[in-house]
């Protein structure tokens, strides 16, 4: 029989698999991190690399280039669902793709490898094709999966989601109209028409998005949240629906949380003073602030701040509206107001259990300041997001829900301003190709403002206006100087006032149009 100490912590030999032994050697994991997956692999028996990547310590591209690395023969047990190769070829071929990465395609085949070379090396140009052994069950498992997936109507809304995430989709819009309906997709912040198809499609369709998402299918009169969860190419994703009733039946949005998109670091997200928003995360108690209108990545913003605090020897804790993204070992905590769970009664009870870190959604009335406040004075280190547009306007905005100066100005560690800025496409240069679906932009960067406060005074400073930032738009001039972004799209994202730059500066040049911007008092 097991003692109690014997059964809570079990002996973990944190080197017993080569995949946990590599990602520890080349400090892609923490030892703290490993042992945390190896305890949950203990109860759950899952794959380790699975787990790491599920509980967010490593990207899906990390846990395949590990496995690669480690034993190249265990990635059969991987397989990606290709949005590049038609299915039709998968089944004709008997063709798994097992793993895509930048520099190397892994298939296996039940079939000839000679042929399927021939077939797929049109699709993967310039990419080396290798082929590892097929474990029978599973090759029949995905190819039976694919046969699924060709098939039309009930799996219109599995073809429909793989092909949203396999192209990088953040929200899938499914709109009625008199006679027929649209599919339309956000990519990148714009939306572009996907499919077009008729009302007996349409009712299908919102029937099973409806009852995956556990909401209601007799009301249609009436607004509607609910979600789900997918597996798509071995990560568990979230979907998040809601149904708004239009004069033309429902109008259904889905939200794609995909784990990977929020995988990068504070340092891979492009703010231009990171450091700065860190030095205020050090500190052990405060408040930091990010802000920025909806759809500006606060979101990725601090769920990749809250993964560079320490998990394990922290407790934190998460009110959120709703909760989007799972952090594993964090207390997540949705708002609820239909049963009086509010941003400000959650802090009240966060209070009471423990917590070194306390993470606000959103601070937007008088008493979820003053107690985001109470949290900060008494020792926490608390984070909140803010739907303001400068340092200055944080302050403002919180001096507004009757945050006393003196107080802020002991509190304050660092804010951090932001918007998404589209990033020109490396292959084709912006001219539109495949890759970036014909928009010339491939990915999207952050461009931001931030201040990070070490001493009253300098808060004290800010509030008197006798300190300044270079701006956001500073920001996305510098980006759009490097080539990273272009002008069309610094005036699609700051409209008038860039237009009013880029006059200047083809008028009078840089230095002038600079001068003429209307924050250019620099620090210091
Ligand atoms: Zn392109």
């Amino acid at each position: 029989m097991l003692t109690i100490a014997q059964a809570i912590s079990p002996p973990l030999d944190l080197h017993r698999t080569s995949l946990g032994q590599y990602l520890l050697e080349k400090k892609l994991i923490s030892p703290v991190q490993l042992h945390a997956a190896l305890a949950e692999q203990q109860v759950t028996q899952e794959r380790l690399g699975f787990i790491l990547a599920r509980d967010g310590f490593i990207s899906r591209k990390t846990l395949l280039d590990a496995i690669i690395a480690t034993n190249a023969d265990q990635i059969h047990s991987e397989y990606v669902f290709s949005n590049i190769v038609p299915g039709e070829l998968l089944l004709s071929t008997q063709t798994m793709v097992v793993a895509e990465t930048d520099s190397v395609i892994y298939l296996a085949t039940l079939g000839s490898e000679k042929q399927a070379l021939v077939e797929f090396a049109p699709y993967y140009p310039g990419i080396p094709l290798v082929f590892v052994s097929a474990n029978f069950e599973q090759m029949d498992n995905y190819l039976e999966d694919v046969r699924a997936m060709l098939q039309d109507d009930d799996s219109l809304v599995d073809k429909l989601l793989r092909k949203a995430f396999s192209d990088g989709v953040s929200d899938i819009h499914i709109v009625p109209r008199y006679n027929s309906y649209s599919v339309l997709c956000r990519h990148l912040g714009v939306r572009q028409l996907t499919h077009e198809g008729d009302l007996d499609e349409y009712n299908t369709l919102a029937a099973r998005i409806k009852d995956l998402s556990r909401m209601d299918l007799a009301e249609r009169r009436i607004p509607q949240d609910g979600s789900f969860q997918m597996e798509f190419n071995g990560k568990l994703v979230d979907l998040r629906v809601s149904s708004v009733p239009t004069t033309n039946s429902e109008y259904i949005t889905i939200r794609l949380l995909d784990p990977d998109r929020v995988q990068p670091s504070l340092t891979g997200l492009g703010i231009s003073r990171v450091d700065d928003w860190r030095k205020g995360l050090s500190r052990p108690e405060g408040i930091n602030l990010i802000c920025g209108p909806t759809g500006s990545g606060k979101t990725t913003t601090l769920s990749a701040s809250i993964r560079e605090l320490d998990r394990f020897g922290s407790s934190i804790f998460t009110l959120e509206d709703p909760v989007e993204l799972r952090l594993p070992y964090i207390g997540q905590v949705n708002v609820n107001p239909a049963v009086g769970l509010d941003f400000a009664r959650g802090i009240r009870a966060f209070m009471r259990t423990d917590p070194d870190v306390i993470i606000v959604g959103e601070i937007r009335d008088v008493e979820t300041a003053r107690n985001a406040i109470k949290a900060g004075e008494t020792g926490h280190l608390v984070m909140g997001t803010l739907h303001t547009r400068s340092i200055h306007g944080a302050a403002q905005r919180l001096r507004d829900l009757d945050v006393p100066a003196n107080e802020l100005v002991y509190l304050l560690r660092s804010v951090l301003v932001q918007r998404l800025i589209r990033v020109i496409c490396p292959k084709c240069k912006g001219a539109r190709c495949p890759f970036c679906r014909d928009s010339g932009y491939s990915s999207r960067t952050i461009i931001s403002e931030c201040a990070y406060f070490p001493t009253d005074v300098e808060v004290s400073r800010m509030l008197a206006g006798e300190r300044w930032w270079p701006s956001l738009l500073e920001d996305a001039i510098a980006l759009c100087e490097t080539g990273a972004t272009d002008r069309k799209e610094v005036i699609r994202v700051f409209g008038e006032d860039a237009i009013v730059y880029f006059n200047n500066v083809d008028n009078f040049g840089h230095a002038s149009a600079l001068a003429k911007l209307p924050t250019i008092e620099k620090v210091n």
